[in-house]
């Protein structure tokens, strides 16, 4: 079946990848930016390659007036999504003596605060208490929620504990609406987000060669497989959980 998907975040990295491996499904999907019009373009073009449908949307997770604006948009194009991922995310490297209220503020905004806005709108839409069809929701969480997170990441780290919590309490008040609500929670995956970092990709994948059982850094189409799945009617049982993609670790 064709499905319409929002993939926030799908400029880059994990997000781009989930986007082009609907595109493979066949699905319609639209391509979440904020920053990165361009990269946004090719991923919209290569979802398209694959076997979808794709249109490109400016939206930050962090600005409720711009998420809202974007559903309407695809409600205006495509009629009411039948699934969504919640993938965008912002690291924030800071020791906790050292951190202010804004670092708090910027990345809990965008991590959970945007998420759950995301999902109010979905919800809206695919509830079948509200005259939906029902649907699936996966937010994209990370290991860090239980392993603690890599150094100086403790408020990221917060943030993605809030979306494992988050999902489980959100599986539970909508299952009975026709809605799976899950989350796939990364290990360490080969993307632009510790572009920056003091502790950086290199230092990363040395880590991970030791820590994980797979000896490896993770690659995004790794994350997308099993984001797509759980957007797919084959997860039709599937909710309420949280799914390690991680390696082993
Ligand atoms: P990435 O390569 O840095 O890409 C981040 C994506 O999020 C970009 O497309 C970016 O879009 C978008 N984004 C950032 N701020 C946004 C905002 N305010 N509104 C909308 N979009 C925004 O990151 P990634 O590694 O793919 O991470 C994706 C998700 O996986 C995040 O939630 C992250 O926490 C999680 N994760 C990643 C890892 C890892 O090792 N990579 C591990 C665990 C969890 P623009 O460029 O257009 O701004």
């Amino acid at each position: 079946m064709t499905k319409t998907i929002i993939v926030t975040g799908a400029s880059r990295g994990i997000g781009a990848a989930t986007a082009v491996r609907a595109g493979q499904n066949g699905w319609r999907v639209c391509v979440n930016y904020n920053s990165s019009p361009d990269k946004a373009e090719e991923v919209a073009a290569a979802v398209k390659v694959a076997g979808g449908e794709a249109f490109t949307f400016k939206a930050s997770q962090g600005v409720e007036s711009e998420l809202v604006a974007m559903f309407e948009e695809v409600d205006r194009r495509w009629g009411p999504i039948d699934a969504l991922c919640n993938n965008a995310g912002i690291d924030h490297e800071v020791e906790i003596a050292e951190s202010t209220w804004d670092n708090y503020m910027k990345v809990f905004n965008v991590n959970i605060l945007g998420l759950m806005a995301s999902c109010r709108e979905g919800v809206q839409r695919m509830s079948t208490k509200r005259g939906g069809k029902g649907g699936s929701i996966v937010n994209i969480g990370s290991i860090s929620a239980r392993t603690g997170g890599l150094p100086k990441d403790v408020i990221y780290t917060a943030t993605k504990g809030a979306v494992d919590s988050f999902t489980l309490g959100l599986a539970k008040e909508v299952g009975g609406e026709g809605v799976r609500v899950n989350c796939v929670r990364p290990g360490v995956i080969e993307t632009d987000i510790f572009a920056g970092n003091e502790f950086g990709l290199a230092e990363v994948k040395e880590l991970v060669k030791k820590l994980a059982p797979l000896g490896r850094i993770g690659q995004p189409e790794e994350i997308a497989n099993m984001a797509v799945w759980l957007m797919s009617d084959e997860a039709s049982y599937c909710t309420g959980m949280c799914y390690d993609v991680s390696g082993g670790r």
